[in-house]
């Protein structure tokens, strides 16, 4: 598996797989598939980012509006020379729900080479996106089931962990027949 391998499968088959892929991750609340699915997730986001390659993507960059906290606008207006009122108004604005985003999409600080040009400081959920490795992924169905949309790396995370339920199920039906 390489990285063209992983971003061509997620082209064509991630808005097909949607709604099964997001079935399974509801399924992993109440079934025992024999694996714990923090482990197997943290094991799967080690693996696939050893794959893909972001600076190749950005897709995340282009298309998702990112939250920014306090200290992260004050920590990017520090580096930029600039007063967090400065910073937020020039490139902030307030969604329906209170939080604060970067105002344009693809996001202002995303360089002509797909690169961040502002990475040492970059904010909180840019450090932390896609949020696989972390604890409590059963907890976060619905933004597993999305971002698998928008994330080649999530998208061939989330089918690795549907084959091995697969394989499990198989196992165990043989076993009663
Ligand atoms: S969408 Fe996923 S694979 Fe693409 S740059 Fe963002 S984190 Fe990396
Ligand atoms: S701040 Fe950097 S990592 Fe975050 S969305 Fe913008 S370009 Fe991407």
């Amino acid at each position: 598996m390489d990285h063209d391998t992983i971003v061509e499968d997620w082209r064509r088959n991630s808005k097909s797989h949607d709604d099964e892929n997001y079935e399974f991750l509801r399924s992993l609340k109440f079934r025992d598939y024999g694996f714990d699915p923090d482990e197997l997730a943290a094991e799967l986001h080690e693996r696939a980012f050893q794959i893909v390659d972001c600076t190749r993507c950005a897709n995340c960059c282009k298309t998702l509006q990112i939250k920014i906290t306090d200290a992260d606008a004050q920590w990017i207006a520090e580096h930029l020379n600039m007063t967090p009122d400065a910073f937020a108004e020039a490139y902030l604005a307030m969604d329906e729900n209170g939080e604060r985003k970067f105002r344009q999409q693809p996001c202002p600080f995303l360089g002509e080479d797909d690169r961040c040009q502002i990475y040492g400081v970059r904010p909180t959920d840019c450090r932390e996106y896609p949020f696989t490795d972390k604890e409590g992924f059963v907890f976060r169905t619905k933004g597993h089931a999305n971002r698998a949309l928008t994330c080649p790396a999530v998208f061939w995370m989330i089918e690795e962990m549907r084959k091995r339920s697969l394989i499990r199920t198989r196992r165990k039906r043989k076993r009663r027949t």
